[in-house]
């Protein structure tokens, strides 16, 4: 399963660490912001998987942040959290663009199942993934680079997918085996340097923009820019 990346913005330091510790045992990646403007000027420098927003923050509130990421056009899944369950907030919070709502106090187990189910719905509105040039249709399974086919194995399809899921992300040799391979794979094997030769020869040998990247020491990241 591949490692989720969640933000949570929320100002109460007792919730917020009970909410990032319960998520990071479900192995969740989560990172917190203790309000909004910090909440949003990191969704706005990294990539989440979905939002984590309390309604009631200091300065730019929940509502507020929420109303600001969809205007700048993000669509990663928001799941608001409040104290307050009036309707008249309920239908303010699902109107500024949140998927989905849950008032405190909440049973842990009721947010991890929410969040489960907004990943799902998310991961199945996803018809393509692009970098640049490069089109992954993910209902035809066609891949194009500069509107040419480009015709990959399941495995490189698979491994493509991936990277371009965690696009801009260092990603190191162990957890692409994990996901590709699966855990009872050699972690040792040389298999991800020989897929990313395979993938490289077939979606950047030829394109002036190099799209897979080696990070020495770290793994490989799929991204823009030719400074490999
Ligand atoms: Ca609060």
């Amino acid at each position: 399963m591949n490692v989720m990346r969640i933000l949570l913005v929320e100002d109460e330091k007792n919730v917020a660490s009970f909410i990032k510790k319960g998520l990071e045992e479900e192995f969740f990646n989560v990172d917190a912001a203790e309000s909004g403007s910090e909440g949003l000027s990191m969704a706005t420098a990294n990539d989440y998987d979905l939002m984590l927003l309390d309604i009631m923050l200091p300065g730019m509130n929940g509502i507020e942040l929420c109303r600001e990421l969809r205007r700048r056009g993000m669509k990663v899944p928001i799941l608001m959290l409040t104290a307050k369950d009036s309707v008249s907030n309920k239908v303010e919070g699902l109107e500024s663009g949140a998927d989905d709502y849950l008032t405190k106090p909440f049973a842990f187990s009721e947010l991890l199942a929410r969040i489960r189910a907004l990943l799902r719905r998310a991961s199945e509105s996803v018809k393509e993934l692009s970098l640049e040039d490069l089109r992954m249709d993910l209902l035809s399974r066609r891949v194009y680079r500069g509107g040419k086919e480009i015709v990959l194995t399941p495995k490189e399809f698979s491994l493509l997918e991936y990277l371009l899921r965690r696009k801009g992300r260092v990603l190191s040799r162990t957890q692409i085996i994990e996901n590709i391979w699966g855990y009872n794979f050699d972690p040792n094997s040389n298999v991800v340097d020989v897929h990313i030769k395979y993938l490289r020869e077939k979606i950047d040998t030829g394109f002036p923009e190099k799209l897979i990247h080696t990070v020495r020491g770290a793994g490989y990241i799929l991204k823009a820019g030719n400074d490999r």
